[in-house]
């Protein structure tokens, strides 16, 4: 059983890669270096030994408070006074004003080293994103140094029962009361709903005003801190934490507003507008947290099949990572980290240079459906590696399971990423093109680098792509591809990564894992790609099984 040790070297690489020879604000490569160096030793001494407890001991409901694992309280002192809640925010707002390149390479790590307490750490992260881009200068100064300074936390209060996927049915209602807003309602599945690391939790509440219209235009996005400037509790309780089969140490809880005081950010019914700031920023972030968990499904496999002996090897009892089929499994996983963590890292570097290309959104949710999907295979085949051993708890690859599941459920569900990508974003003007043309880039780079091979596979593979994208954007029910289209886009998008990993191979910290990794994804992964444009391009729909589907009488 070994606990999560940041992939430092493997980080540093993909950053750099990332960034190429672009001048992003606030990005120095000494700097990140150094600060990378410093939070791995954070990381790794203090964080991933939280990962056991966070699933042991969970979080639990005490007389209508939250209380966290003891040991997530120290650690959490630890987070604040090396002024890492305030990485990215502005010097301004008491923070280290240092690039969002640095924060999500971090962000990769603590999600690695123990999802359950970076739950909790994230959601600030975007809450700071979405005050920067959307509230007023009053509203700025007031949370931003709180949360910069890790005094307080935040929510994301979306999800209503009756308002999951489907945001347009939420009925939390705000009142005005004349010095501001009054909420009325109940949110379910709240992350960090309560807490006891700071006790200060200032929730980002999506509700309806009386006059509004319905459905989403209605919406708007209200702060609801947990409790006043004089100590007095706001109207908010909670009711319920969630029993879950992973994710022990992050409460997931049921909230009632009960009148509770609000402010509103921005004009009335631009609720959805400004949450999605912090909706993409949290999605980007759920792409790094797949990062890392499949990472530690990864490092837990590579220590334990270079360990075991089973089967016969040249000479004797081989070791598990003689056998050709347990390469596959291992190669699989690293493949799926490489590809993954360059992807999100590429996708931050657009971001931070303030790219308004229509391709960010699409890469977001490309990011946040690959990376989850990467994570649960990583963690599938981590088990399948050790044999029965990966069933039980000992070396806690089933934890990795359980833990990175809802990764792909949360944040939007991946489906619903991949109907939004097939019936809407790739409609968007310049969207196809530029897709087009960063993987014709990625060709051009592994050409340059002699992998002819590459590039011609590359080639074969955009041209595939662009056939489904014809099919798709003509197809008026995308319902029963829209699946097959994410993963054609995803496994495009996943080449194109590869090549420019394997062009730069030479300055990697383990050129000869690179270059194998590189040649699998060649020869054994890309191939999966045709499956899923053959389905596109059929064009099939399943309204056929309408009937068949229904409960029986
Ligand atoms: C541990 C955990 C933490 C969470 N944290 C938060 C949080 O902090 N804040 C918050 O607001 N919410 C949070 N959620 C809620 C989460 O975002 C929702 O569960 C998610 O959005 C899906 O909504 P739902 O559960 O109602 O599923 P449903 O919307 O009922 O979906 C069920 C299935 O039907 C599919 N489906 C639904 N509609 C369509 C459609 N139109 N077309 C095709 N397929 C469709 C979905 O893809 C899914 O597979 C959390 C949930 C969990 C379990």
């Amino acid at each position: 059983m070994i606990d999560y040790r940041t992939p430092l070297a493997d980080i540093v690489f993909a950053l750099e890669q990332a960034v190429g020879d672009r001048a992003l604000p606030g990005w120095d490569a000494e700097v990140a270096r150094s600060v990378l160096e410093h939070a791995a030793r954070f990381v790794d001494g203090v964080i991933a030994p939280l990962d056991l407890v966070s699933d042991r001991e969970g979080a639990r409901l005490e007389a209508g408070r939250v209380r966290l694992p003891a040991a997530f309280g120290a650690a959490y002192q630890a987070y604040c006074a090396g002024g890492w809640p305030g990485l990215a925010a502005g010097e301004d707002y008491g923070g280290q004003g240092l690039s969002g390149m640095i924060a999500g390479a971090f962000s990769e790590m603590l999600a690695g080293a123990c999802h359950g307490l970076h739950m909790s750490l994230s959601l600030p992260q975007g809450a700071m994103r979405t005050l920067r881009a959307n509230a007023s200068p009053a509203q700025q100064a007031r949370w931003m140094p709180r949360l910069a300074g890790g005094e307080w936390l935040a929510t994301m209060c979306l999800t209503e029962p009756q308002a999951g996927s489907d945001l347009s049915l939420v009925r939390t209602l705000a009142r005005p009361d004349g010095k501001g807003w009054r909420i009325e309602g109940s949110k379910i599945f709240v992350s960090g709903g309560d807490q006891d690391l700071t006790g200060k939790t200032l929730h980002f509440v999506l509700a309806r005003t009386p006059e509004a219209q319905p459905g989403l235009k209605g919406l708007s996005l209200f702060l609801a801190p947990s409790e006043h400037d004089d100590g007095r509790r706001n109207g908010i309780e909670v009711l319920r934490i969630e029993e879950k089969m992973g994710l022990h140490g992050s409460p997931t809880c049921q909230l009632a507003f009960n009148g509770a005081e609000a402010e509103m950010v921005g004009a009335p019914g631009e609720g959805l507008k400004r949450m999605f700031a912090l909706m993409n920023a949290q999605r980007v972030d759920v792409g790094l947290q797949g990062v890392g968990l499949a990472t530690a499904a990864m490092q837990r496999t590579l220590a334990y099949v270079n360990g075991r002996r089973q089967g016969r090897g040249i000479g004797g009892t081989a070791l598990l990572v003689e056998h050709d089929d347990v390469r596959r499994m291992l190669l699989t996983q690293m493949a799926l980290v490489g590809g993954g963590r360059t992807l999100c890292y590429r996708l931050l570097a657009d971001i931070e240079a303030g790219s308004e290309s229509p391709l960010i959104d699409m890469m977001t949710s490309v990011c946040k459906f690959f990376c989850t999907e990467a994570a649960i295979s990583a963690a599938q085949l981590a088990i399948q590696c050790h044999g029965g051993y990966g069933y039980l708890a000992e070396y806690r690859v089933e934890q990795v399971l359980r833990d990175s599941r809802i990764t792909a459920i949360y944040e939007g569900t991946n489906g619903i990423h991949a109907m939004t990508l097939a019936s809407r974003v790739i409609h968007v003007d310049g969207v196809a093109e530029g897709f087009t043309a960063d993987a014709m880039a990625a060709g051009a780079v592994a050409a340059g680098a002699g992998r002819v091979d590459t590039a011609r596979i590359l080639a074969d593979l955009t041209a595939r792509w662009n056939e489904a994208t014809a099919a798709v954007r003509a197809n008026p029910r995308v319902g029963g591809v829209a699946d097959a289209y994410m993963r054609l886009t995803a496994m495009v998008a996943f080449a194109a990564a590869w090549a420019r990993l394997e062009a730069a191979a030479g300055q990697a910290p383990n050129p000869e894992r690179l270059r194998a990794t590189a040649r699998f994804v060649r020869e054994f992964m890309l191939v999966e790609a045709g499956a899923y444009a053959e389905i596109c391009v059929s064009s099939a729909d399943l309204g056929y099984a309408a009937n068949a589907l229904r409960e029986a009488p």
